[in-house]
């Protein structure tokens, strides 16, 4: 069983709950460490990170749960760091990084917001063109790759969330799959993890996680690692999906999750392993 959670938000972001709801919630679940991963502030006003200028006060109450929780579970002090964002990051336990925006020249629309904001972007950024917009997003997940302060990736085939049916992608299209690939092996080559995210089926928008089973098969035959998170943004879903999860992880071939002890990523066994 995995017990451990490093991707949650809460109330100083986009969450519905607060920290101590949130770690009240993963000891419920059988956890016995939760990651708070703030979203960082981007450099254009928005409704889903943290305030500029409040991570002082937000560090400080992470610092008094962590202290309050201490001995019933582990409290950690993470951020979902978004490629965009311009905060400095020092002083993170650990940080995903994540792309929730889509860069076309000159212009960007976010891609976690709707199917119609999906087809709208596609439209006016690509002009209808997927594979474009396949490639523009997955190029920055391989900028990420450079980034040495981040360690895991954050739902790295994120467009999709709308997209189950492949409607606006076509997910087996070979530019799709090499503009894929490419970030993949720039990441793996970093020796970044890459998360198996189960929040969009807990917000009811996929039945499957992030990344694709063909992905994640891929991931494997690379030599990739993962963790498994649930992007949590309410207590009811602290650790939503994760046998599904597991089990899925298992049968694209891994043995292993990697999970943060407080100094490091250590590699721990599935599937009754080890
Ligand atoms: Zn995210
Ligand atoms: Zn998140």
């Amino acid at each position: 069983m995995i017990r451990q959670n490093l991707h949650t938000h809460s109330v100083w972001d986009d969450g519905t709950n607060t920290l101590e709801e949130m770690a009240q919630a993963g000891i419920s679940a059988g956890l016995t460490s939760l990651g708070f991963s703030i979203h960082t502030p981007m450099p254009f006003p928005s409704c889903w990170t943290l305030e500029e200028g409040r991570l002082p006060e937000y560090s400080a109450a992470v610092r008094k749960w962590k202290d309050a929780f201490a001995g019933r579970i582990a409290l950690y002090h993470g951020a979902e760091w978004d490629l965009l964002s311009e905060m400095p990051l020092d002083g993170f336990d650990y940080v995903i990084g994540s792309i929730h925006h889509i860069q076309a020249p000159g212009r960007g629309s976010c891609v976690d917001n709707s199917p119609e904001m999906t087809a709208q972007y596609l439209r006016d950024l690509f002009g209808g063109d997927s594979d474009a917009a396949a490639e523009a997003y997955f190029s920055q997940y391989e900028a990420l790759a450079g980034m040495e302060k981040v360690d895991i990736v954050g739902h790295f085939d994120l467009p999709t969330k709308f997209d189950e049916t492949n409607h606006f992608y076509s997910p087996d299209s070979p530019r799709f799959c090499a503009a894929a690939l490419r970030a993949m092996d720039a990441l793996v080559s970093a020796d970044k993890i890459f998360e198996i995210n189960t929040g969009a089926i807990s917000r009811g928008y996929r039945t499957t996680p992030y990344p694709s089973r063909s992905l994640l098969k891929e991931l494997k035959r690379r030599g990739g690692r993962i963790t498994v998170s649930a992007d949590a943004h309410a207590a009811s879903d602290v650790a939503f999906g994760f046998a599904e999860a597991e089990a899925l992880a298992i049968d694209c071939g891994f043995a292993e999750i990697w999970q943060f002890d407080g100094r490091g990523f250590v590699s721990v066994p599935i599937g009754g392993g080890g």
